[in-house]
């Protein structure tokens, strides 16, 4: 059984005087004590070695390589948000000319890179049905470099059959890249055959919704490519984590196991109780959800089902009436992105995939009486859901 807690338990990594944790690194640059060791490193990477903070830094290289050890991966980088992960990993692969086919439920950020500015740059996106692997292959052509997808989608939490994607990907010699915000731990894309995965660590990893960042895990092979002086989309569109973050999102890393299993424990419970009462969830831990199967199947031990869920309560008045009184029950904050040790709530249709078309919406079942609750770390979840139901009955929806 793999442990994706395990390579970050067996980090050791003592600060410059012997600290607990990894010194932050304060410098842009790096001093050579010879010119020739300069020219050296411009030629190559050199372990121990740096040059500009831009290309590596001491601290950088330590959280990326605790996300290696996560993802179970050669190798790591870190960037300064989810989405110069994607953008830098989709621009590494692709040029003009080139296409990607790519999930129809997708964050709808990562909708509009991929609509509105690749399309810039002469790289066509295709929105596809990539839960039914006969359309995958039969939209797959010469001019597909990558298959795209979210391991659980946002935010219909549909679940992606990453072996049967990776298969169609190996069969055709072009990436599956795959985007695990929703399920660090829970679920490992590059051990079922995923060749890349990146996240936005601003979520469950970092864990305190005080900072963006994001990563890319993969082979060492893509990651120096994504790092090269002369060409690599990490180096030359210079989307670096600042180290200070890097410090504290690699702390923050050493609990993701634990708030992992109550994050899940958690959406487990409010998903079981709120569909009792009546209600549309989706949920992956339900037998009610169409990949509940699957996802058992691909999940490792321990972490759960996640602790997003979605919530279909019929209309867009409705959602905003019960997320206002959820807001003044203190069920938690209405506000958007996850993660986060509070609860978050909000409606999908008006902020995070506004951007998608309302036709395209309807297509994927995508109602706006739909609310994601990404559920806290509450220690008493029966008292949240007794809030949540004193909402309930205050805009009469119970
Ligand atoms: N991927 C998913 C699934 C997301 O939900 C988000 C943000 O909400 C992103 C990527 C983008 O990440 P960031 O906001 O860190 O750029």
């Amino acid at each position: 059984m793999f442990d994706p807690s395990k390579a970050i338990q067996d980090m050791q990594e003592f600060g410059e005087f012997g600290g607990v944790n990894p010194s932050i690194t304060d410098s842009s640059t790096y001093t050579f004590m010879t010119p020739e060791r300069m020219k050296e490193l411009f030629d190559h990477e050199i372990e121990g070695c740096f040059l500009y903070s831009r290309h590596w830094n001491p601290i950088n290289k330590n959280l990326a390589q605790a996300l290696a050890g996560l993802e179970d991966s050669e190798a790591a980088q870190v960037t300064a948000s989810g989405m110069a992960a994607i953008s830098c990993t989709i621009l590494q692969l692709c040029g003009s000319g080139d296409e990607v086919l790519c999930s129809r439920t997708i964050y709808g950020g990562t909708y509009a890179l991929f609509k509105n500015f690749l399309s810039r740059m002469g790289i066509t996106v295709r929105f596809i049905n990539v839960y039914d692997p006969e359309v995958v292959k039969q939209s797959i052509t010469e001019r597909t470099k990558v298959i795209y997808s979210e391991s659980i989608s946002n935010p219909l939490l549909e679940v992606a059959d990453i072996p049967t994607l990776a298969e169609i990907a190996n069969q055709h010699e072009i990436k599956l890249v795959i985007d695990n915000t929703f399920s660090p731990m829970i679920i490992s894309p590059l051990r079922l055959g995923a060749h890349i995965v990146v996240h936005s660590m601003t979520k469950f990893i970092n864990g305190t919704s005080d900072c963006v960042a994001g990563s890319i895990c993969s082979s060492a092979e893509f990651i120096q490519q994504l790092t090269d002086v002369n060409s690599g989309a990490t180096m030359l569109l210079g989307p670096v984590l600042d180290s200070a973050r890097a410090a504290s999102i690699l702390k923050n890393l050493h609990s993701l196991h634990i708030r992992m299993k109550q994050h899940s424990h958690n959406g487990m419970y409010l998903a079981k109780n709120l569909e009792d009462l009546g209600f549309k969830i989706f949920y992956p831990g339900l037998s009610s959800h169409p990949q509940h199967e699957l996802m058992a199947q691909l999940m490792n031990e321990d972490f759960g089902f996640g602790g997003i869920l979605a919530w279909d309560v019929g209309d867009e008045a409705k959602a905003n009436e019960l997320m206002t009184a959820m807001q003044q029950e203190n069920v938690g904050y209405l506000a958007v992105s996850l993660g986060y040790f509070k609860t978050l709530f909000s409606s999908p249709g008006n902020s995070t995939s506004s951007e998608i078309p309302v036709e395209e919406r309807a297509q994927m079942g995508l109602s706006n009486g739909l609310i994601r609750l990404s559920v806290g770390l509450d220690n008493d979840i029966q008292a949240t859901l007794e809030r949540i139901k004193t909402s309930l009955n205050k805009v009469a929806l119970l």
